[in-house]
């Protein structure tokens, strides 16, 4: 049997650290906001190339704070990949705006640049890009038509930890960036926690004001912020786990390579890079019109697997109340994606039985 993902095994090797860690701030006797939250801050601001890092509560508030500190809300709307995980819609449903579907490139499921110059209209404030699956999105002409529509920038980096676009990494493409650390993402905690990062120090600034109550000093509150703050002792897991991050992405670039040449030969679609993209894996995602027989074959052979994401985001219930044009290619991933394991501590041997099952049965 090989699981979709062990975070038991995800974790373990670091685990005399961790616990080290976390005994650290036990002795501290500071749980938020102290010196292993300001010391994540700087190390993950230094990894990602940007002035800024502010943690906060989980991925989803990172992107919703980034949109309220600047100031969008109820009438204005943000350009969002019609394929994505909800949390990148959700974040603009929250402060109140409307999110604009745009269709994504097909070879690499993220969002189509050369679509969203139709989508934009006098309301539109943002795009919100995914780097989906761990592939950076196509940034250059997203930025491009940022500039000329007086747009920002808000990188979904939730899947991203350590991706780079033309030898820069995510986190510092956009004006703005969205991480989280759930659990299961490239860069994990052993709960929940996220990072904004930023370049702008205006919106650094706002954001640690909004992230803690609305207030600099304490008992003085200048703005209706909310409580969403990295702990303490997730920031220390967070610092023994960034160490290892790249070595950890190598290691999922591994397992890749062994699926793109095993695979190669099926009719199986495999994830296309593009150029100037280095991805680092956070799923490996195949697609095929008979998933049914692809997520058969997976199952007999006890290899875990998962759809992300079976249902789209304008087709959840969440979203009735809203209209969205026909989104027929995210309706069409939906219906044909398969991931499969992928992860810093499966071995080759497991990567190698994972394509050999699969050829077996798609040749
Ligand atoms: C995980 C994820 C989020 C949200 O992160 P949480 O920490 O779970 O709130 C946002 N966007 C994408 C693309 C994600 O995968």
């Amino acid at each position: 049997m090989i699981e979709f993902l062990n975070l038991k095994r995800v974790n373990s090797p670091h685990q005399d650290e961790i616990c080290a860690a976390i005994q650290r701030v036990i002795d501290s006797g500071w749980y938020i906001l102290g010196r292993e939250t300001e010391l994540f801050e700087q190390e993950f601001a230094a990894y990602c190339g940007v002035k800024h890092c502010i943690g906060v509560g989980n991925g989803l508030d990172a992107l919703s704070l980034i949109l309220r500190a600047y100031g969008i809300g109820p009438g204005d709307e943000v350009i969002v990949p019609s394929n994505t995980f909800i949390a990148t819609w959700l974040a603009v449903t929250y402060v109140g705006a409307t999110p604009v579907p745009v269709e994504p490139d097909e070879r690499t499921y993220n969002i189509n640049p050369g679509l969203i110059e139709a989508a934009i209209t006098r309301r539109t404030r943002a795009i919100m890009p995914v780097h989906l699956y761990g592939q950076p999105a196509d940034m250059a002409p997203i930025i491009e038509i940022g500039k000329r529509h007086g747009l920002r920038i808000i990188e979904d980096a939730a899947q991203a930890h350590g991706a780079s676009y033309r030898g820069s990494r995510t986190g510092g493409l956009g004006d703005a960036a969205g991480f989280s650390f759930y659990p299961g993402k490239n860069l994990g905690a052993l709960g929940d926690g996220g990072a904004i990062t930023t370049n702008d120090e205006n919106l650094a600034l706002k954001l640690r004001i909004l992230r803690n109550y609305g207030s600099k000093v304490k008992y003085k509150h200048e703005l209706m912020g909310i409580n969403s703050r990295l702990d303490e002792i997730q920031a220390a897991i967070l610092r023994v786990k960034l160490k290892y991050l790249d070595f950890e992405n190598a290691s999922r670039k591994t397992i890749a390579q062994i699926y793109f040449s095993t695979l190669a030969t099926t009719p199986v679609i495999l994830p296309f890079v593009i150029n100037d993209a280095d991805p680092v894996w956070h799923l490996f995602v195949i697609r095929s019109s008979d998933r049914v027989r692809l997520k058969a074959t997976l199952d007999s052979a006890q290899i875990g697997n998962m759809i992300h994401y079976p249902i789209s985001c304008h087709q959840q219930d969440a979203y009735s109340a809203f209209e969205f044009g026909p989104l027929p290619l995210a309706e069409i991933l939906q219906k044909e994606v398969l991931s499969i394991p992928i992860s810093p501590y499966i071995t080759s041997s497991e990567a190698l039985e994972v394509g050999a099952a699969i050829r077996s049965n798609f040749r």
